[in-house]
């Protein structure tokens, strides 16, 4: 296992063959200069890094204590961290002579980052959406048909992300020489959660360079909303060794953890297998449970291995915030600073909102901005009652 006994590869022979194939490509190009120069130089002028640390002023003064800076992933091309992931993945899939990527989508964010490279990179792109999700989802599958994306509809179980995830498992299978299968978080079988934080680790690695020029020494917090755990682990992963350095993962706490509304997976999950790894999942009776948050990007039942880890090993520590608390944090950071979080960044603002009064003003504060909040407004005007014309 890669991470303590959390981790592995536990898929069927014939995606074994495929997940194998991956993992060779990956060990030849990580360290390889040409890949990571191009990788680079993708980053720098297509997605527009690096991305700035904004210190977050007004706020800091509303709440009255530790420093807040903000990490503005949001700020990248198509709106979040994903593009660093997708980038890096694509990349690679070119190196191994593939055409297409092939990738499954919840709400479409992942679907339309995978989508968007493809085109970049003159690839073929099949994405799997269940047919539920679809329908509720029609701008995001118009987009990802507008940069040349295939939609195709899971028609069979729940028809949501689950289902599609089998689909696209099982069309990789079919489709090897040709396809490469892009994972949207850091989670899947080896190598993919290693893989994913390699290319997401660029956000720690910037906000260590920028907090030392800009405060002389290394932040006291780095706080992170954890879906799957990608954006999380980017930002904190260079920190790992840096002990005086705290790690807040914010997991979805939807309706309440007393309630089985929400994906909070690390605080109330236990050790079990899901989408080829070993983690932390939420079960009851040996099935996968429904979860449930606000955000369609903290919904999902498992978490990335290496996360499992950094809570067991006492590294990282693993918090939640309710709907509403992300939904008053979405609305506050609006206001106080002109800036529109994603309502899954919400969450790590929300923790730092409650957080920050607490410390004392010498102790500084770093939140990754995983998103913008663009897509979300509708949504949001609909918990709140209110209505939007358009
Ligand atoms: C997808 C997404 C997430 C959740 O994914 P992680 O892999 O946990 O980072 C968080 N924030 C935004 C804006 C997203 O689009």
């Amino acid at each position: 296992m890669e991470f303590g006994i959390f981790g592995g590869q536990l898929v069927p022979p014939h995606i074994l063959k495929a997940v194998k194939e991956v993992e060779e490509a990956y060990l030849k190009y990580k360290d390889d200069d040409v890949f990571n120069k191009e990788l680079k130089t993708l980053y720098r002028d297509y997605a527009n890094r690096p991305s700035l640390l904004y210190y977050a002023e007004n706020l800091t003064n509303a709440l009255g204590g530790a420093k807040i800076y903000l990490k503005r992933e949001d700020l990248n091309h198509t709106g979040a961290h994903k593009i660093n992931n997708v980038l890096g993945q694509a990349l690679l899939a070119k190196r191994m002579g593939k055409k297409k990527l092939i990738a499954e989508t919840g709400a479409g964010q992942h679907g339309l980052a995978t989508a968007t490279v493809a085109a970049l990179l003159n690839m073929e792109c099949e994405i799997h959406m269940g047919a539920v999700d679809i329908e509720k989802q029609a701008l995001n599958v118009y987009k990802m048909k507008l940069l040349g994306a295939t939609v195709i509809s899971v028609e069979f179980g729940q028809r949501t992300l689950k289902e599609a995830v089998d689909s696209a498992l099982e069309k990789w299978s079919l489709e090897l020489d040709t396809c490469f299968y892009l994972i949207g978080s850091a989670v899947g079988p080896h190598p993919y959660p290693t893989m994913v934080r390699d290319f997401q680790k660029v956000i720690g690695e910037e906000i260590k360079a920028q907090i030392l020029e800009k405060e002389q020494r290394l932040p006291d917090y780095v706080i992170a909303c954890v879906g799957g755990g990608s954006n999380a682990i980017g930002a904190f992963y260079p920190f790992i060794e840096n002990h005086e350095v705290s790690l807040i993962g914010v997991e979805a706490g939807g309706m309440g953890l007393e309630t089985d509304k929400h994906a909070a997976t690390i605080t109330k999950g236990i050790n079990g297998p899901i989408h080829g790894m070993y983690t932390k999942v939420l079960m009851t009776n040996e099935e996968i449970s429904e979860v449930y948050s606000i955000s369609a990007g903290l919904d999902y039942p498992g978490v990335g291995p290496e996360h499992s880890y950094l809570h067991d090993t006492k590294r990282a520590t693993y918090v939640s915030i309710t709907d509403d608390e992300a939904i008053k944090a979405y609305q506050y950071l609006s206001i106080k600073e002109g800036i529109i979080p994603a309502i899954e960044s919400s969450h790590a603002v929300a923790y730092a909102l409650k957080l920050a009064p607490n410390l004392d003003e010498n102790k500084i504060i770093v939140v990754n901005l995983s998103g913008r909040g663009d897509k979300d407004v509708k949504q949001i005007a609909k918990y709140l009652g209110e209505q939007i014309i358009d």
